[in-house]
């Protein structure tokens, strides 16, 4: 019987539904992958289900050779951890989990929106701290949110869910930067670049894939752009935005303010970005809910399935 190893404990539906269904390791560790334990992935099982922060780069299936492992059925949207073409040059397929994470990413979304620009953060510390005056006319004003403008960077799936939202629940008016046009059905005014979507909007969201191509999309440019009562947001990669340019932009007051829930060298968040007020800081919870997670459990051992029933990928990338 076909191999699998499960690298990350997962929710109590889909590890039952893996021990009813196939011949399964389970790693008890929350942590990455080491080195050592990618080999091991690629060398001692037919099928892995590996998830964000494992690095499966050109170096590993190099180092590893001619592979027993056939699939990374990977746990997860987001692939930018794995090299697609170096897995798939030594034969091995990968797949993902599209949609599933779709509406509660764009719901973090929508909370760092609220939150950067209400100051929600800064206002609970305050209120925690013992330090809060009381309620007067002009104590910790923010930007107003509604019917104000909206910008997307990558408007796939998250991103227009995430406009959606801003649209028909804010009465925002929507711009955005693709490769192509879309159709989200609603006005939505594409940019011909990114410089020019964060001159436009007084809310920039970051929603597109990381990796090489999109590496630093924005950058102490884009942010010089933006107008200084504007928020970023990015519920994307860590990656895709220069961190240090944002944290300089951040304590000039170039900006209001972000809203980040990913960070360029995850899981470690700098000090100068913990040090500023301006910025609402979340542990990566865009698909942290009970249901999201077990339905990326189920598509990702769905692709396993399908695998080794010798059918098509449902998932493939
Ligand atoms: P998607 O449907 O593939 O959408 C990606 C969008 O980005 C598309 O509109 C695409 O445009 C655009 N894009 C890609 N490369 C671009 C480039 N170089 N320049 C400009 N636009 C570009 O993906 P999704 O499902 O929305 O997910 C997006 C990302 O969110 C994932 O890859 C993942 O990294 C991240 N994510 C984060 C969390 C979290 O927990 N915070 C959860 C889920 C996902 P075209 O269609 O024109 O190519």
């Amino acid at each position: 019987m076909a191999k699998l190893w499960i690298t990350r404990p997962m929710t109590a539906a889909v590890t039952a539904r893996a021990q009813a269904e196939f011949d399964v390791d389970l790693r008890q560790d929350t942590g990455v992958l080491s080195r050592a334990e990618m080999l091991r992935a690629l060398r001692d099982y037919d099928v892995v289900m590996p998830t964000l922060g494992d690095g499966f780069s050109a170096e590993i299936f190099a180092e590893a050779g001619p592979s027993r492992c056939r699939l990374l059925a990977n746990f997860g949207v987001g692939f930018n951890h794995i090299d697609v073409a170096a897995a798939q040059a030594q034969g091995v397929a990968v797949s993902n989990t599209p949609g599933a994470v779709t509406d509660a990413t764009a719901d973090v979304a929508l909370t760092l929106i609220l939150m950067s620009a209400r100051r929600a953060s800064e206002g609970e510390r305050l209120v925690r701290s013992g330090n809060w005056p009381g309620w007067h006319p002009t104590q910790m004003l923010g930007q107003h949110v509604s019917g104000k403008r909206l910008g997307v960077l990558g408007f796939g799936r998250i991103g227009q869910a995430i406009a959606r939202r801003c649209h028909h629940g804010f009465g925002m008016e929507v711009f955005y930067v693709a490769r192509s046009d879309k159709d989200a059905g609603f006005v939505a005014t594409r940019m011909p670049d990114v410089v020019s979507l964060a001159r436009e909007v007084d809310v920039l969201v970051v929603a597109v894939p990381g990796g090489g191509e999109t590496r630093h999309l924005v950058d102490a440019e884009v942010l010089a752009a933006m107008r200084p009562e504007a928020h970023l947001v990015n519920i994307a990669r860590g990656e895709v935005v220069q961190q240090q340019a944002l944290i300089s932009a951040l304590q000039d007051g170039r900006i209001a303010g972000a809203g980040l829930d990913v960070y360029e060298f995850e899981p470690e968040v700098p000090q100068a970005l913990r040090d500023l007020d301006n910025v609402t800081l979340l542990p990566h919870l865009g698909t942290a809910t009970e249901e999201v997670r077990s339905a990326m459990g189920h598509m990702a051992l769905d692709n396993v399935a399908a695998f080794l029933a010798g059918k098509p990928l449902p998932n493939s990338v």
